[in-house]
């Protein structure tokens, strides 16, 4: 066993080594960039490269790369090594402030949804040291951010670093109000907990819709599901944990925290979760974290699966995205202390995020749309597409007397009867609510929304945006108000937007009829799939608060809305292609070999003996016969439908026709493979079923 705090870290050019091998004030300099945003000369970053570079000799790698987050949801790389020829037949090994700063990686081939025509394909990535170096594979990683010749952002991590400084400067603001004047700096901070399955890769290997699309597309359900509820927080399979482990120590290695492990609902679900860090590197451990998890599986024998629903009728997977706001000085902005009803300052950062998500509730809810993600929201697996706020039962009653202008005398905290032998407990202010989109969770909100392929980036940068604005709103109201009247000011404002607000709070159960039917009443938007909820990105509203707090201008904000319509399209197409030719070449070799083998044994069976029944075969020959015959006429139909959905131009148009033709092409197609799998046996069919796929974990 590793002992955990030599491991810890090792491959990170991060504080510790940063302090042992920098100047002082170079050191001090980092230091302060990534703690507080401030900008870093030149001459500090020439000082870093060649220290990094010294460091990262030593740990044996070969070369450097710009590691950034493209619009493709992934991250890219491209590798350059440390050698330049010296002239005498030397090489020497360089790496310069200006190597490390920029980078000119060709940007022609990544998604830019208009932006950039292919002729002017250069693009620049640009360090971002408030997330640490580190090395993987004998390469040395420098975090970066991605743009265009012009300037304009292509990725996730530049509108993110742009979203945390406008909270950071609006929340300082209104902490000065509030007589916090020390306060330079406010940090987003995230826990990402992400879901995951895992099966046998060989298995995998040979299913074309786990390959191509991330998602079983066909597959009868297995005797089996999830419903005895016994693999939710089950024994740990022994592969399972030895996969656990690897991973564990593979991310600890390159720094990030992880730190709980267990097996989820679904049969082959887990879930993974660090400890929650700022916002920028959190993103970037999340990325890494999949990114692994996919390399150890496969070492290990595994398939790691991060689509939001890889079989149908049973749980898919989320990320849930934990957030907070805490201060340079150390203090969490939502923890409500001892009692909260006293508490003005957490009453003002908890109202301004309630009113955040009731004014942008479209935009987190796009923020988090995705194709994979529309077969989970609403499916009551996961939240509802309607978003809500989850306060809790004593928040509400504090949120209630302040409504009221009524005193709150704070709940008291209920002491648990249990069994004599057992610890006392006392109860927690508030039950747990799972069927919340957004939850107070005790000192932070979680956003349970995300699905568990999503780059965090993209909630975040929605949910900070939103909660800058909310928070400047409230720093006008306040601002010109005498020291000595403040109290009562805020007790006004806290009164006047919960009464516009508090139809986004909601603390009852998502996942009923009833309150679908509820938020309609409350006017509350319900964005179900991406082509519902894409074109709110563009709307008046969304574009002036990006604009505003310089987060995402026009043309950034417009090429965004191209291109996740645009992988929306893509990857429904890609689906029908994938299906299509797996029923047409696997699914239908496995049909007629059974149909021909039965009918050929109740021949041989008759000639045998004249006299007997072949009812039970004939049966199946129906059936399949009938089925068969469908699959015909409907594989057709999704072949000319789809043909007819590359030929619609408009990226919305053909984004509903994908949604509404498309899809319900596909479900109609599966419902009938699905039928005709049931009766065949798993033997004659070149992929395995749902059966092998969920229970040969050992
Ligand atoms: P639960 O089990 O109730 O969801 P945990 O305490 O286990 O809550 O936390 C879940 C995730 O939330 C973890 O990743 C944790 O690090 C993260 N988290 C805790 N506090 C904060 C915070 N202040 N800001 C962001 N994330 C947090
Ligand atoms: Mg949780």
């Amino acid at each position: 066993m590793e002992n955990i705090k030599e491991i810890y870290g090792s491959l990170v050019f991060g504080d510790k080594v940063m302090q042992e091998r920098l100047p002082k004030d170079v050191y001090k300099a980092v230091r302060e960039t990534a703690q507080n945003g401030t900008h870093l000369s030149l001459d500090v970053a020439n000082t870093v490269a060649a220290a990094m570079k010294e460091w990262a000799l030593e740990k044996g790698a070969t070369h450097f790369t710009h590691w950034f987050q493209p619009m493709t949801g992934l991250t890219a790389e491209k590798h350059d090594s440390f050698i330049y020829p010296s002239g005498s037949g030397e090489m020497l090994l360089e790496f310069s402030g200006k190597e490390l700063v920029k980078g000119e990686p060709d940007a022609s081939s990544f998604p830019s949804g208009g932006l950039r025509a292919t002729f002017e394909a250069r693009g620049y990535t640009a360090w971002d040291p408030s997330s640490p170096a580190f090395i993987k594979d004998g390469t040395l990683y420098i975090p970066t951010a991605f743009c265009s010749y012009g300037g304009e952002a292509l990725d996730k991590k530049t509108p993110l670093l742009r979203s945390m400084d406008a909270l950071s400067e609006s929340a300082v603001k209104v902490l000065g109000l509030l007589g916090k004047k020390e306060v330079k700096r406010v940090n987003t901070t995230i826990g990402s907990e992400q879901e995951y399955f895992l099966i046998d890769k060989e298995k995998y290997l040979k299913r074309k819709d786990l390959v191509m699309c991330g998602r079983t597309l066909i597959g009868a359900a297995a005797p089996k599901g999830q419903e005895m509820a016994d693999h939710y927080f089950g024994v740990l399979k022994p592969k399972v944990a030895d996969f656990m482990h690897e991973l564990d120590k593979e991310l600890w290695n390159l720094g990030v925290p992880v730190k709980t492990k267990h097996n989820e609902v679904a049969p082959g679900q887990h879930e993974l979760a660090p400890v929650f860090e700022t916002a920028n590197v959190a993103v970037d451990h999340n990325q890494l974290t999949m990114e692994i998890m996919k390399k150890v599986a496969d070492r290990c024998g595994y398939a790691c699966l991060l689509h939001e629903k890889p079989f149908d009728g049973i749980n898919g997977s989320g990320k849930h995205n934990n957030w907070s706001i805490s201060t340079n000085t150390g203090e969490n902005l939502l923890d409500p202390g001892k009692s909260p009803q006293d508490n003005k300052q957490f009453l003002v950062f908890l109202m301004a995020v309630i009113a955040a998500v009731d004014d942008y509730a479209d935009l987190l809810r796009l923020s988090v749309a995705t194709a994979g993600n529309d077969h989970r929201l609403g499916a009551n697996e996961a939240p509802p597409a309607v978003i809500s706020v989850f306060v809790g039962d004593e928040l509400a009653a504090v949120l209630k007397s302040i409504e009221e202008g009524t005193k709150y005398d704070g709940g008291s905290a209920a002491k648990m009867s249990w069994a004599h032998v057992l610890p006392h407990i006392m109860q927690d202010t508030t039950d747990r609510n799972r069927t919340s989109p957004f939850a107070f969770t005790g000192n932070k909100f979680e956003f349970r929304m995300p699905g568990s392929s999503l780059s965090v980036a993209q909630p975040n940068i929605a949910l900070n945006t939103a909660v800058a604005e909310e928070l400047d709103r409230i720093y006008e109201k306040l601002k010109g108000v005498a020291e000595d009247k403040l109290d009562a000011a805020i007790d006004d404002l806290l009164k006047e937007m919960l009464k516009d607000h508090k139809k986004i709070i909601f603390n009852g159960n998502g996942y009923s009829d009833e309150w679908l039917e509820e938020a309609e009443k409350r006017g509350l938007y319900n964005l179900k799939a991406v082509p519902d909820a894409m074109p709110e990105l563009l709307s008046e509203k969304n574009r002036n608060l990006f604009k505003k707090h310089e987060v995402l201008s026009d043309v950034e904000l417009e090429s965004r809305y191209e291109i996740f319509l645009e992988n929306y399209n893509k990857e429904i197409h890609i689906e029908s292609l994938t299906l299509q030719e797996m029923i047409r070449k696997d699914f239908t070799q496995g049909l007629v070999a059974y149909m021909k083998d039965v009918t050929s044994e109740a021949l041989k069976k008759k000639e045998l003996l004249p006299g007997i029944s072949v009812s039970y075969e004939s049966d199946i020959i129906n059936i399949l016969d009938e089925t068969s015959e469908m699959i015909g006429n409907r594989i057709h139909q999704l072949r000319d439908d789809t043909e007819r959905a590359e030929k619609i131009e408009d990226v919305l148009e053909a984004a509903k026709y994908y949604h509404d033709v498309i899809l319900s092409d596909m479900d109609g197609l599966r419902e009938c493979v699905d039928k005709a799998e049931k009766i065949i046996p798993d033997a004659y069919l070149p992929y395995p079923t749902y059966g092998q796929l969920l229970f040969s974990l050992r």
